[in-house]
């Protein structure tokens, strides 16, 4: 089913985003994570490309079982920085092949100069990756957002001008980068309205688990650390159990707080945590009915 006709069918969905195994050795414990989350009957789930060392061949594979083993919709992630045009004809044709029909189009992050990794010069921007995915063929497109601004700080004008980019490619929805301030979300919202882009956002929240994996996230994202998590963080930083409780609390009191402003699209980021994903549900599982 296309996402985009998931999310106009009811004012409140819920969903998760999954990562693949970055080696072989590591899929079944995946796979099994994957199962206890489809369990939790989400409106679907995306599956990561790439980030942190997973392989686009896994990408495909927990996909196709989302679909097929789970009979849940499957959104797959897709980064075009890394790859040549044909390479990413390849992948949509795996994809379309395996019945998925949804695909988060996204830039991806510069290989470290390091890595040795080869920087083809097809794409630039996650703008090009629309077009082509739209040439390609009849796939629902999905593209990412940065409430708080791309860590490549263009400036919160520009980041709306290369929004619009996508928006004018064929983007059927937004999937935003997690925040802990709905505020600066919702001012982030007047901006894309303010500009006339009227594309559905479904955000994208994240609950705190663990102040390793969150320090590392948030290099990565530019995302700001509100006063309330860093009370969070120093009182119970190094009780993992509590960390995990009060990390629950915020994101479901986060989520309550947006479908009571009108944002409907909840996308869960459960770094393959059915407990805590779980948990969630269980709390905001009223919102959805
Ligand atoms: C929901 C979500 C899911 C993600 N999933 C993954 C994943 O699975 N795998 C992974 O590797 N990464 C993932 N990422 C990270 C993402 O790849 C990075 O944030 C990346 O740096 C930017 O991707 P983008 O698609 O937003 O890029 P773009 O839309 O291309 O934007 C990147 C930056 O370039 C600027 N820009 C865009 N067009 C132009 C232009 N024409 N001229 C000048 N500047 C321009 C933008 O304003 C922005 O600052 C995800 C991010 C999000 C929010």
């Amino acid at each position: 089913m296309k996402i985009i006709d998931i999310i106009r069918s009811k004012p409140v969905t819920l969903s998760f985003e999954v990562f693949p195994p970055r080696t072989d050795d590591r899929y079944d414990s995946v796979a099994q994570a994957v199962s206890a989350l489809s369990f939790l009957a989400p409106d679907y789930m995306s599956v990561t490309y790439g980030a942190g060392g997973g392989t686009s061949k896994n990408t495909v594979r927990i996909a196709t079982d989302i679909e097929k083993l789970h009979h849940t919709t499957a959104l797959a992630h897709l980064t075009c920085l890394s790859s040549t045009n044909k390479d990413i004809r390849t992948i949509l044709g795996e994809l379309r092949d395996n019945g998925i029909h949804n695909v988060l189009a996204l830039r991806g992050d510069q290989p470290h100069p390091d890595s040795g990794a080869p920087v083809p010069h097809d794409y630039r921007y996650a703008f090009e990756l629309v077009r082509d995915i739209r040439a390609f063929g009849d796939f629902c497109v999905g593209a990412a957002c940065h409430p708080e601004g791309h860590p490549d700080r263009v400036g919160p004008e520009e980041e709306i001008i290369h929004i619009r980019d996508k928006v004018d490619q064929g983007v059927d929805f937004l999937v935003t980068q997690f925040f802990f301030d709905n505020q600066k979300f919702y001012n982030f919202v007047d901006r894309l309205r303010g500009a006339g882009i009227d594309t559905p956002i479904i955000v994208g929240v994240m609950p705190v688990t663990s102040v390793k994996s969150l320090e590392r996230m948030i290099a990565i994202s530019g995302t700001s650390v509100t006063p309330r998590m860093k009370t969070l963080l120093s009182r119970w930083g190094d009780d993992p159990e509590s960390l995990s409780q009060a990390g629950i609390l915020h994101a479901s009191e986060q989520i309550l707080d947006l479908v009571s402003n009108g944002f409907g699209g909840i996308h869960i980021y459960t770094m393959n945590k059915p407990a805590i994903a779980g948990a969630i549900r269980n709390n905001i599982g009223f919102l959805l009915s």
